[in-house]
């Protein structure tokens, strides 16, 4: 797939505004500041795709991108903001889940996570329900350019084996945005969830 296609779709303030539930798409998660927004543009080799956010959390809205008629990116909200309040993060908790489980068309998440702060607990807990619902995942350990080639590679063993414990489909890469480490891979996953 020519991931530079990519057109911005919807906004949507909750999963039931989401595109009807047709094709195929593929979600991106993860905490925020985690690189998100950053890996969305540097698939889609635009610069203002997913805006980067120096506000972390402040942005609630899942936002949904076209890249043909049959295929969709989804990007999840930021998640583990701690001024959010409670009762927004156990409802937000809540219609994720309820996505991951009910979503026909979903085909696969992509899970980032800083490198240096790996598989925090809602990412662990993302990663459960996302195998409880057969759903393929990538982990992406973002902003790899922040550690040395020996580090690197002894955080992504050490992810790897670690989760060989959620007993499902989950594929673990180093990525940057900075200097596009790990983008043949991303787009090589993706290219299989899409069924290309
Ligand atoms: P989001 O909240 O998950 O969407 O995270 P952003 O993409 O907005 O990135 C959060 C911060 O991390 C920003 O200051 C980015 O410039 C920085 N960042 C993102 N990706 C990388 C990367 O690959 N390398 C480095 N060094 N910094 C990154």
């Amino acid at each position: 797939i020519n991931y530079q296609q990519a057109t911005f779709l919807t906004s949507a303030p909750d999963i039931k505004a989401l595109p009807a539930d047709e094709g195929i798409e593929v979600a991106f998660a993860g905490r925020s500041n985690a690189g998100k927004s950053s890996a969305l543009n540097t698939l889609t080799r635009q610069n203002s795709l997913a805006r980067t956010s120096k506000t972390p959390g402040r942005t609630q809205l899942i936002n949904t991108f076209s890249l043909d008629e049959q295929r969709r990116l989804i990007d999840l909200p930021g998640y583990g903001f701690a001024k959010v309040p409670l009762t927004v993060k156990e409802k937000w908790q809540k219609s994720l889940a309820e996505y991951l489980m009910k979503r026909t068309s979903l085909k696969g998440l992509v899970v980032l996570m800083d490198i240096r702060h790996p598989l925090k607990d809602l990412d662990q807990d993302l990663i459960h329900w996302a195998v409880g619902s057969d759903l393929p995942v990538l982990i992406l350990l973002t902003k790899a350019d922040k550690l040395g080639p020996g580090a690197r590679k002894k955080t992504l063993l050490e992810v790897r084996e670690a989760t060989l414990a959620f007993m499902g489909d989950i594929t673990v890469h180093a990525f940057s945005s900075l200097n596009k480490l790990g983008l043949p891979e991303l787009e090589q996953v993706l290219d299989l969830w899409y069924g290309v």
